[in-house]
């Protein structure tokens, strides 16, 4: 297939701000002494999850949230087993970061039990709320995203032996039949379909009311990311769909989706809505639109908030326009 560049002047690229300024330092993770080094060095910082919750320093209502970094002597006295640690990366100053993660019961069973770890959050939630940094955002994602695999992979998935973490937590090999498993990441579409002057929005099921948003799918085996779109977008919404440019993408850990940014033209306005999953769709004019991010739309529609993708290709149709 032919690359068609994204327009970008008619259509600017949403900025989604999750490039992390983390090294991943992927060319040591099967260093086994200069991991051991870096899990034992006073300048290691540790994130936390909790039966994949995120341990935080915030305020009641979250709009004050910070990752609470910890030392590898705090874990200890958690007993968390830092042999299982997942190294992130370095940050600018050379320190190594890394991902901890406990499961419910062991979290339960730590001393002070889980209130020594609280607040303890559902990142998915921090992420909708905009309350971490984009930055931190992205750093705790990432880990999310590992640690979550971890919890999935315990079991060869071919002879159902046991596996145990490798390479700072980068591959899982099976005891029994010597399969090596790694992390996966799984793309997703995520689409704002337009047709002339007007985007088109929908209302999830499990969406709160009237908030509206872009439409996604899954890619399918064997599909690529415009073929997708095209089926998708036929099956929620019963539309046509023409042209299907990339806009940006975001990583999205829950588990581990990439979200993919498409831009899609609808050769036809017609709709015919699934109703298993999509409650209502609606074409909405920019001005609309313009509205409903500003939290003043008459009806009181509104869509995602910032540091979404989402929200960002929203806000490049709102764009790139007047
Ligand atoms: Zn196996």
């Amino acid at each position: 297939m032919p690359f068609t560049p994204p327009p970008r002047k008619k259509f600017p690229q949403p900025a989604i701000h999750s490039e992390l300024t983390l090294d991943r330092m992927a060319q040591k993770r099967r260093d086994t002494a200069w991991v051991k080094q870096r899990l034992a060095d006073k300048n290691s910082r540790f994130l936390l999850f909790a039966d994949l919750a995120l341990a935080v320093d915030s305020n009641a209502d979250r709009s004050a949230t910070r990752l609470r970094w910890y030392e590898a002597e705090d874990l200890a006295r958690l007993g968390v087993d830092l042999a299982g640690a997942i190294l992130l990366g370095c940050n600018a100053k050379g320190h190594a970061i890394f991902a901890a993660s406990l499961g419910a019961a062991e979290a339960v069973a730590a001393p002070g039990g889980m209130d020594a770890l609280k607040p303890l959050v559902d990142l998915r939630s921090l992420a909708m709320q905009g309350a971490l940094t984009p930055r931190d955002l992205s750093l705790a994602a990432m880990g999310r995203a590992l640690a979550a695999w971890h919890d999935v992979t315990i079991c060869c998935g071919r002879c159902g032996g046991h596996t145990k973490a490798c390479d700072a937590g980068w591959r899982r090999h099976c005891r029994a039949c010597g399969r090596d498993f790694f992390p996966r990441t799984d793309p997703a579409v995520i689409v704002l379909i337009t047709r002339r002057s007007r985007c088109l929005l929908g209302h999830h099921k499990r969406y709160a009311h009237k908030f509206y948003s872009t439409l996604a799918g899954f890619v399918e085996p064997g599909e690529d990311i415009e073929a997708c779109v095209r089926r998708e977008m036929r099956e929620e919404t019963g539309l046509t769909i023409g042209e299907v440019s990339y806009l940006a993408s975001q990583p999205w850990p829950f588990p581990h989706l990439l979200m993919i940014g498409c831009r899609a033209e609808a050769l036809t306005a017609q709709l015919r809505i699934e109703k298993e999953e999509l409650h209502d769709a609606r074409w909405f004019t920019r001005d609309e639109v313009r509205e409903m991010m500003a939290g003043k739309h008459g009806e009181g529609i509104s869509v995602p908030g910032p540091h979404s993708i989402a929200h960002a290709l929203i806000k490049s149709f709102v764009d790139s326009g007047g």
